[in-house]
């Protein structure tokens, strides 16, 4: 499954071996994130002359949530490394409803900006479903919005949810097989679960989702050869869960007590009976950014009326 409807998979380069263990695959997301930024970045400059601007991403923060000024800052950093023009604005916490409202309508109707985010959490006592509606969806760079939501479960074209579109980009580039294979999504959030495990159907993977509920969850996860882990539980899964030869993916991403970062997943017990695994830092992340950078510049292929190559 492309990151944008339509778009091929990602060119295939070489996965690397684990350093853990010589069968694993690692799939490095670090790498082929900055692949992936390289393809942008030459097709923003091929094509900017024609276009007559750059493309403009808006992150849209409100508030002062410490993680989220980190992720802003990443993805501005990324935009810049490319050449996206950043629109982003940073509201007061105390920001009435209206006036986020108010700068989200704004920012639809700017020509200069192709791909609108609106950052989460949002502060407490702002809600962000009439707010995330609002954008946009032709501009929808999270690939959130119900329509877009809708068009993934369609198949039709249109900006993809950018954590799950990446994963579905570092499966691709390392070769895993999806049709027919049996996949199992632990999770199944609007952000991740959901849309994960519509891509991987789409893919003729046969899918199950877990969440909370679910009972006997070791049983279902050892049964999975595409494993992929979105609970928000740091560390839940270990090697008794996991079927030998898995492909694992880890999306969670936590903070330790100790410093440093972890998944959901005990990378440690789990890469030496796994045929592939994403590492926690270094996996999904990165490609969650790039993602977003994809479906911005799609966003002005579409606008500019631009018939653009391959992005990821
Ligand atoms: P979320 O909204 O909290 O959803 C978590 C899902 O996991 C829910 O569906 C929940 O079930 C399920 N779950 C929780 N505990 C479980 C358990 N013990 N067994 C089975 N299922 C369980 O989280 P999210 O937004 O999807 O994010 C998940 C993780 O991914 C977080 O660590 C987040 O930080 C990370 N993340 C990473 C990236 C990235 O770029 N790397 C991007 C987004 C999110 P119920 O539905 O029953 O509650």
């Amino acid at each position: 499954m492309p990151a944008t409807g339509g778009a091929p998979a990602v060119a295939g380069l070489q996965a690397g071996a684990s350093r853990f263990n010589p069968m694993a695959t690692l799939l490095d997301g670090r790498a082929l994130a900055a692949e992936i930024e390289e393809r942008l970045r030459s097709v923003i400059a091929a094509t900017l002359a024609r276009a007559g601007r750059p493309p403009g991403l808006a992150v849209l923060r409100v508030g002062d949530d410490p993680a989220s000024a980190v992720y802003v800052a990443n993805k501005e950093r990324a935009c810049i490394r490319v050449g996206i023009a950043n629109h982003g604005a940073h509201l007061p916490a105390d920001t009435p409803a209206g006036e986020v409202l108010a700068a989200i309508r704004h920012l639809n109707a700017d020509p200069a900006v192709d791909g609108i985010l609106l950052q989460l959490p949002l502060p407490a006592g702002l809600d962000g479903q009439p707010l995330l509606a609002a954008i946009d969806p032709e501009k929808d760079a999270d690939g959130l919005h119900t329509l877009n939501l809708g068009r993934l479960l369609k198949g039709e074209p249109g900006p993809r949810s950018c954590t799950p579109a990446g994963v579905m980009a570092l499966l691709a580039r390392a070769g895993v097989k999806l049709a027919g294979r049996r996949a199992v999504v632990v999770g199944r959030s609007i952000l991740v679960g959901q849309p994960m495990a519509l891509m991987l159907q789409a893919a003729d993977a046969t899918v199950t989702v877990a969440h909370s509920r679910t009972l006997d969850l070791d049983t279902l996860t050892r049964q999975a050869e595409v494993l992929v882990v979105a609970a928000g539980r740091p560390r839940m899964l270990g090697a008794s869960q996991v079927r030998r030869g898995a492909v694992v993916v880890d999306v969670g991403i936590h903070r330790r007590p100790e410093g440093g970062l972890c998944g959901d997943v005990r990378f440690e017990e789990v890469e030496p009976i796994a045929s592939a695994i994403t590492p926690v830092p270094g996996g999904v992340g990165p490609m969650t950014v790039s993602m977003l950078l994809v479906n911005t510049v799609a966003s002005w292929g579409r606008r500019c009326g631009l018939d653009l190559p391959r992005l990821a």
